[in-house]
């Protein structure tokens, strides 16, 4: 089996080129390479033939391949659908804010989750992206679009702590000086609330910002809408919550679709804002983005209103997320999924 070398550290790959037998350098002059998105070891030209020629023996190498590219007319907000090696396809949103640009990406191939308001989920989970996998996402959307990355979401399709250590080398990846060098607390990892993670995470002692996917307050509310809740509760959430802010310093960000009829009432409200101040997270709100296979409808604005106001009557400290990109499908998995009903519907027909 053939290493996959964009995973590997500065420092790994200088060990690994070692016991090759090559100087220390070149594992700088190899890193600076794919640090510029260079995915084809025979593009490496101040490497000598010999080595090229061992690295391709040793080492595997892709670069992915934009399947599908959407820019919004309306905020330029790009939404890119790539192929992986073995013909899979995840999804990385890219969104220009007054601050900078955000990427948005995916740490899965499908999820396992089932949540229900949710594209991603549709089709289970297929399986767990790579570290470098996930590195490309924020690399080739950066050289394609043009636009400099200043800031992760780990948003996009997937379960981030169902492939925690994939992610957590990620992190080490994009973080590394030697790389792209993005800050931690530019990122953010967003989780459905698989808690049993939350401790192998605030034991890393990262700085990025923990986003928990609440969406409703109460158990019956939540484990309608996330099987993930099931076995776990609200309690549970919140508790882990608060351990891992009195252990981080990190303050938690909830997330909260606003689901019309749903989760918006008066009493989603008070109760969320009892757990926001019980933990002092700051409250994220999202107008559902409404997906086709879904029942789901967003939130009425004249139900988003009374909803805040009952927030920032309990001082909760709440934003609402902008809309971008809502002509490009943006919210998550919709491009893959129909990537995968047009692949079906062409072997149905064949
Ligand atoms: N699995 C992780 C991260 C991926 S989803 C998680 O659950 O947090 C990123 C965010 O988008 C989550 O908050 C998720 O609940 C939300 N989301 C999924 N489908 C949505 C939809 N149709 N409308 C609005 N938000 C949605």
């Amino acid at each position: 089996m053939k290493k996959d070398i964009v995973s590997l550290l500065p420092e790994e790959l200088e060990d690994e080129l070692r016991q090759l037998g090559e100087p220390a350098y070149r594992a700088g002059q190899v890193f600076r390479w794919l640090g510029r998105g260079v995915r084809d070891f025979d593009a490496m030209s101040d490497l000598s033939k010999g080595l090229r020629e061992k690295l391709k023996e040793n080492y595997s190498i892709y670069e992915p391949k934009v399947l599908r590219k959407q820019i919004s007319a309306i905020d330029g907000t790009i939404k890119y659908l790539w192929e992986l090696h073995d013909g899979q396809a995840v999804e990385t949103v890219v969104m220009s804010y007054q601050h900078g640009n955000t990427v948005c990406v995916s740490s899965q191939v499908g999820c396992r989750q089932g949540c229900a308001f949710c594209a991603s989920t549709i089709g289970g989970l297929i399986r767990n992206l790579t570290p470098s996998e996930i590195l490309d996402e924020v690399m080739f959307s950066q050289l394609d679009s043009g636009k400099e990355i200043s800031n992760i979401v780990l948003m996009g399709i997937g379960e981030p702590l169902d492939n925690f250590d994939n992610v957590m080398r990620f992190l080490e990846l994009v973080n590394h000086p030697k790389g792209m060098n993005i800050g931690m607390r530019h990122i953010s990892l967003s989780t459905c609330g698989i808690t049993e993670r939350f401790d192998d995470l605030a034991a890393r002692n990262l700085q990025l910002t923990l986003s928990v996917s609440l969406h409703a307050p109460d158990d019956e509310t939540r484990s309608r809408l996330m099987p993930a809740n099931r076995g776990r509760g609200v309690d549970q959430l919140i508790a882990c919550c608060k351990k891992y802010f009195e252990t981080t310093g990190r303050r938690i960000s909830f997330e909260y679709a606003m689901i019309d009829g749903v989760n918006d009432t008066a009493f989603h409200a008070h109760k969320l804002a009892e757990l926001a101040r019980e933990v002092s997270a700051h409250v994220n709100l999202i107008p559902l983005n409404h997906v086709e296979e879904r029942q789901f409808r967003p939130s009425t604005s004249g139900h988003m209103k009374a909803f805040i106001k009952i927030l920032e009557e309990n001082r909760v400290n709440v934003t609402v997320r902008r809309r971008l990109g809502s002509d490009v499908d943006a919210s998550c998995g919709q491009l893959r999924r129909k990537r995968e009903l047009d692949r079906n519907q062409n072997s149905d027909e064949r």
